[in-house]
């Protein structure tokens, strides 16, 4: 089986931004990536700007995948958005639930991803790949793993072809994941989701959020570090390196980098792994 690897960005806000993200882009497109998938603001709030973001990937010969976020939102609006997407000559996306914004009352017409990844079917049978996020460290709002799991399994019933995880840092809790899924008979590749490590505090706020684990001795060996991000950065290369290797070596069927719009990282490791 041939492995995948993706690079994810996010729509940047700013003249610059998109400056920085064209750099970023042309630096990992010599990598020949399998997709560049571009995030969805929450309750669509980047809309516009992941569209422009993904069109500008797709002009330059290279496969884009927007990500589209459901909650809050209405079939029609859902369809529109397929339709411009189809009409753009997109056929990869990654369907997620996504959270609602703060302040931010009634969850639209869907409630989970599996009804979003029924819908774009329903809507455009086979014309996209779908992409749906996995939870190796469970989801936050989950009620348990087993749960979690099933509603996984839910999203692959429903169309998914394949499915990226919530980065983490334990290959254990991956490889157990993925066990658990085939038991259930569950067989789309599921691609761990790599963050590279850069800035303590940024990656120490993302992790509470949305529930993954900073391993106890990781969290101390960073904290001692205070703002030296020169030993941040290298600690950080070491530390996930060494994940991915352990990953490709156990059997993953690729990686998908949470790049932060940063070409940096991510080819360090690739270049360490000797990819
Ligand atoms: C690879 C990846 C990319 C992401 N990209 C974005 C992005 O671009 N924009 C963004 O806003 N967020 C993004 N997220 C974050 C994601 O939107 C959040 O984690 C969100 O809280 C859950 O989305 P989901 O698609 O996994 O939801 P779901 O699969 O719907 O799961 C959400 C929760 O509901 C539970 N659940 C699922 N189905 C049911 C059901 N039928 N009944 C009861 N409970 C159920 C699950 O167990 C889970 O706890 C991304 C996450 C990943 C891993």
């Amino acid at each position: 089986m041939s492995r995948t690897f993706s690079f994810e960005f996010f729509p940047p806000k700013t003249p610059e931004g998109v400056e920085k993200l064209r750099a970023a882009r042309d630096a990992l497109a010599r990598l020949a990536p399998k997709f560049f998938s571009v995030t969805f603001g929450a309750g669509g709030s980047t809309r516009d700007r992941t569209l422009e973001t993904v069109l500008e990937i797709q002009a330059q010969g290279l496969t884009a995948a927007p990500h589209l976020s459901c909650i809050g939102s209405s079939r029609e609006g859902i369809r529109e958005l397929l339709n411009t997407y189809r009409s753009h000559g997109i056929r990869h996306m990654v369907a997620l639930r996504g959270d609602l914004p703060s302040g931010m009352v009634g969850v639209g017409e869907f409630n989970y991803a599996n009804e979003l990844v029924a819908y774009i079917r329903e809507t455009t049978g086979d014309w996209f790949h779908i992409e749906v996020a996995a939870y190796p460290e469970v989801h936050p709002q989950a009620r348990n793993y087993e749960t979690d799991l099933q509603h996984f399994a839910g999203k692959v019933k429903a169309g998914a072809d394949s499915a990226i995880t919530q980065y983490f840092f334990n290959a254990d809790g991956y490889f157990r994941f993925v066990d658990e899924a085939m038991k259930r008979g569950i067989d789309i590749p599921i691609v761990p989701g790599i963050m590279p490590i850069n800035n303590y505090m940024q990656l120490a706020r993302f992790s509470d959020a949305c529930g993954a684990e900073i391993p106890r001795w990781l969290r101390k060996k960073l904290e001692s570090l205070g703002d030296d991000t020169a030993s941040i950065k290298a600690l950080g290369l070491d530390v996930v390196t060494d994940l991915c290797a352990r990953l490709l070596g156990g059997g993953a069927p690729g990686l998908h980098f949470y790049t932060m719009n940063q070409a940096g990282p991510t080819l360090e490791i690739w270049r360490r792994l000797g990819l």
